[in-house]
């Protein structure tokens, strides 16, 4: 057999390879995706977590606050009652009344963190719920990702096992090639031949559609040499439509 037939054999057990591997991928991308949207949601819910701790905070310290006022006014109206002066009982009322200015600003704080609080968890029972549907959806793709990986793993075996043994009889220079072809251009590492017109040796690669030399062609018909396309240098080979584009009228109506 020669050089281009053995890579061809080897290219078509890689492209299943690949069919198969990117079933995989795909499911593999898929949960990957739902567990970065499962940490970023835990991410949120240790935020408001941490909001409803310091509001929790600030609203206990305002009650406090109000405590400690409340206990001073109750004070100087005691001592109101035993003022001896008009001026003097005038200036506790200024006193009483300046507490009880920032008893309502104490009061008005902790209103307004009670009232985050609560929204705050509202929040975090949504983000509870996102999280279990988020979790349901991370453990369907989980399942998907193992059910693909068993289906496919038998055949896998069985297609790197024709691989191994196809490329040991592959020439050493041409797998190299082959091997870098693969890793730069995938599934355009090699590409058939198109024939357009035999007779006026009209000929194109089947990966960047430019024009192939008739000597190309030839050397690939008569003794599979290893042929790169000129312009995108994948390895191009002849398949069956092309080889018999390419036998004479006479053949192609005797083999008929
Ligand atoms: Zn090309």
């Amino acid at each position: 057999m020669d050089v281009t037939s053995k890579l061809v054999r080897l290219f078509q057990v890689e492209k299943q390879i690949r069919g198969l591997r990117s079933r995989l991928d795909s499911a593999e991308r898929f949960l990957a995706e739902q567990t970065r949207e499962l940490a970023a949601l835990d991410a949120k819910r240790s935020t408001v977590e941490n909001q409803v701790k310091s509001l929790a905070v600030t609203a206990s310290d305002s009650e406090g606050e109000m405590k400690r006022l409340d206990a001073r006014i109750a004070s100087i109206r005691e001592q109101m009652n035993t003022a001896q002066t008009n001026k003097q009982y005038q200036a506790f009322l200024v006193e009483v009344n300046n507490f009880k200015t920032d008893r309502d600003k104490a009061e008005t704080a902790a209103l307004e963190a009670m009232a985050k609080v609560e929204e705050a968890r509202k929040q975090l029972e949504e983000l509870q719920k996102a999280r279990e549907q988020r979790d349901q959806v991370r453990k369907v793709a989980a399942a998907e990702r193992d059910t693909r990986h068993q289906e496919i793993q038998t055949r896998l075996n069985e297609l790197e096992g024709q691989r191994q043994g196809l490329a040991q009889n592959v020439p050493p220079e041409a797998m190299t090639m082959l091997t870098m072809l693969l890793k730069s251009r995938g599934e355009e590492a090699m590409a058939p031949v198109q024939v357009h017109d035999r007779k006026r040796h009209e000929y194109t690669c089947g990966a960047c559609q430019m024009s192939i030399p008739i000597e190309a062609v030839s050397a690939l018909l008569s003794k599979g040499s290893l042929t790169k396309c000129v312009s995108c240098q994948c390895i191009l080979f002849l398949d069956e439509e092309a080889t018999r584009a390419l036998q004479p009228p006479a053949a192609r109506s005797a083999k008929r």
